[in-house]
């Protein structure tokens, strides 16, 4: 195999989990008033090979809402539509240097998203969904990341209203992405089609073959479909690695070399090119919102299999 063999991999994923759980730091996201609501001792750690296999420790199976990782996957899609040339022009693959939801940094760019991975391009992606309304967006949103997932996801409406209570920051983006004509749909429908889009529940394990989706050529490696193809894949894994983590991307990059995205409930998917996904759940975030125990856990999973991108032997 790619990986070392299925007992390394094994007890990897379980030292991973057991190193880092009495790891305490961070806070639980509160800024969507439900996430604060999150028992902050769950962690579930999940590695899929591109071979099918699967492996995972803790909490693999507790659901949770995507929120900033599906970006990653709904970028995919829409590259799939549209291809290289017009996704790097409308919607950009600079890192902003900036909090995932700035105002200033699309008013700095003359109201050019920057990126896919934060908010305002990732706004401006979901308007690239395929569909004539609002409901054909999201519909293509939970049918295209469930392929990814290999299973049929489903909404969390309570996270949803939750956000949707609050999300004036995000109105504010969209309203901001219109005025300056970045998006061709209605803004306030388009953020409520991105607010179910982050809503959507999986868990470690769904995040493990999302990832070894993208590692594999865009197959799902445990279903066998084929979700998008090879070059959009890596189109989608060269932005992870610049922007997945917002302005941590680099430091991300430095310590791990490999491309992730993460999500304030606390997951991550990191991807191992060719050879696997890891995906990681807990709740408690560092102050850029990326959990502080899935860095540590992918951390330590990128050194004991390998996987560093940058590593030559
Ligand atoms: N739904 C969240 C928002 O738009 C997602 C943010 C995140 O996960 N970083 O604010």
């Amino acid at each position: 195999g790619l990986l070392p063999g299925w007992d390394a991999v094994e007890e990897h994923v379980a030292a991973a989990h057991s190193r880092n759980r009495s790891a305490g730091s961070g806070e639980v996201a509160d800024y969507i008033p439900i996430l604060a609501e999150a028992d902050p001792e769950l962690f579930g750690v999940c590695v899929a090979e591109v071979d099918g296999a699967v492996h995972s420790a803790g909490d693999a199976d507790v659901e949770f809402s995507i929120q900033s990782i599906s970006k990653a996957f709904v970028y995919a899609l829409v590259c799939e539509e549209f291809g290289h040339e017009v996704v790097r022009d409308r919607v950009g693959v600079n890192n902003t240097g900036l909090a995932f939801n700035s105002v200033v940094a699309l008013e700095l760019n003359e109201g050019h998203p920057m990126n896919p991975m934060v908010n305002a391009g990732a706004i401006a992606t979901t308007a690239l969904m395929p569909g004539r309304t609002a409901d054909d967006r999201w519909a293509a949103v939970i049918t295209g990341l469930s392929r990814f997932a290999g299973r049929p996801l489903e909404l969390d409406d309570v996270v949803y209203r939750s956000e949707t209570a609050t999300n004036h920051r995000n109105r504010a983006i969209a309203g901001l992405l219109e005025s300056y004509g970045r998006i061709d749909v209605d803004p306030l429908e388009i953020v409520d089609v991105y607010t179910r889009q982050c809503a959507l529940l999986v868990t470690a394990r769904d995040l493990a073959v999302m990832g070894a989706t993208l590692a594999d050529g865009g197959v799902n490696p445990v279903t066998g479909e084929q979700v998008v193809s090879a070059e959009v894949c890596r189109d989608t894994l060269a932005v992870m690695a610049s922007t997945g983590l917002y302005e941590r991307s680099g430091e991300w990059l430095f310590e791990i070399g490999l491309p992730g995205k993460s999500g304030v409930a606390g997951g991550i998917v990191t991807i191992a090119p060719g050879k696997a996904g890891i995906g990681v759940f807990s709740p408690r975030l560092d102050s850029a919102g990326n959990s502080v125990r899935g860095q540590r856990a992918t951390a330590y999973l990128s050194r004991a299999l390998g996987l560093n991108v940058f590593a030559s032997g």
